[in-house]
């Protein structure tokens, strides 16, 4: 008998959409699997204000309608980029009136736009501070940046020397460490009381093997990089313990085809169509169904002070009888542009409606 089961409708707490073409590509994948959404502001220029949040919030709506055909209601929940420019009154205000939910700190150079990014979290004290006072969550994008560091180690390295004195020094402010990839980003989460984490499909399902051991694989290239066995094998554990530190967060990052082939590769995983199917195969690999919700419905939603959807999904395990589906591998945008899929495989094992 294979599995069959109804769960409280996703969020995806980690989402690039990008924006104009290839924001109306890729806005309906998100919107048909995902109540609601947490919407990186790393475009160029990064969103700083309510305003610019607003505006982009508008776009993402429009596109999702446009290309969802569905009914469901789909709640955009927007993300100021922390630079030296934002404003701590904007902020608050903007945070009040529900229209930001979040900061997002990168690390300058660390990863696609972050060329406004800080070189020091807590240089940002005063904001850290006006956000721990209002109850406004960080989220970090957790990865130093430095030349002589190993870029296996860079995840372990940032928390130790950036974030460990973030937690300590503020223990009121709601830290999210975003897209953890390692045991120690697991073992961090797990150490400060007002720390979570959240975890994206690909950094579940393969490890730095799957990356380069069998040719190089462009497509499974991100930012953090995908890490070792030990690595995904704590992540796991992490995400189906049903511990309420630890949520889903895709990190679809679509990229055109022609960058993520090419002599540099640039660094992201379009996993928006099929995330939930490779995270369902993950859960099934663990003997674990039982705590999917938990991951990608619940913990969440509650961390940031959300009732969990009361909408269902229906996820279903294919039999080994009926026949492949084929889904598709690519998104083609208007403009012709292609994005490589990831998941294809697991896209065939599971239906979900
Ligand atoms: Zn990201």
């Amino acid at each position: 008998m294979q599995p069959d089961l109804r769960i409280t409708l996703p969020d995806d707490w980690h989402v690039h959409l990008r924006d104009d073409e290839m924001l109306e590509a890729v806005a309906g994948h998100t919107a048909r699997r995902f109540g609601r959404a947490m919407i990186m502001p790393n475009l160029d220029p990064p969103i700083t204000t309510v305003a610019q949040a607003n505006d982009y919030r508008a776009r993402v709506l429009d596109a999702a309608a446009a290309a969802s055909g569905d009914t469901r209601p789909f709640d955009p929940k927007m993300v100021l980029y922390l630079t030296a420019d934002l404003s701590i009154d904007d902020l608050i205000r903007g945070h009040q009136a529900g229209s930001v939910l979040a900061v997002k700190y990168y690390p300058a150079g660390a990863t696609t736009n972050s060329a406004s990014g800080g070189t020091s979290i807590i240089s940002f004290k005063p904001v850290l501070e006006a956000m721990a006072e209002h109850g406004i969550p960080l989220l970090v994008h957790a990865e130093a940046t430095s030349a002589e560091l190993d870029i296996f180690d860079r995840e372990a390295a940032f928390l130790e020397t950036e974030m460990q004195p973030v937690c300590e020094e503020l223990p009121e402010l709601s830290v999210t460490v975003e897209h953890l990839s390692t045991a120690a980003g697991v073992a961090l989460v797990r150490s400060y009381a007002n720390t979570s984490g959240s975890i994206t499909p690909h950094h579940l399902s393969c490890d730095r093997s799957d990356l380069l051991a069998n040719g190089m694989r462009p497509h499974l290239y991100c930012k953090p990089v995908i890490n070792s066995r030990t690595d995904r094998d704590a992540l796991r554990a992490a995400a189906v313990s049903g511990d309420k530190r630890f949520f889903l967060g895709t990190d679809s990052a679509p990229h055109p085809l022609a960058t993520k082939e090419a002599e540099v590769v640039r660094a992201g995983i379009f996993n928006a169509p099929y995330a939930l199917e490779v995270v369902a195969e993950v859960f099934y690999q663990e003997g674990a169904l039982g705590d999917l919700e938990r991951f990608v419905s619940i913990n969440g939603a509650v961390r940031y002070g959300f009732e969990p959807s009361d909408k269902l999904i229906r996820l279903r395990r294919r039999s080994e009888e009926e026949v492949a589906k084929d889904p598709p591998a690519d998104l083609v945008t208007s403009e012709g542009v292609r994005v490589r899929m990831f998941g294809v495989a697991e896209a065939n094992l599971w239906t979900i409606a």
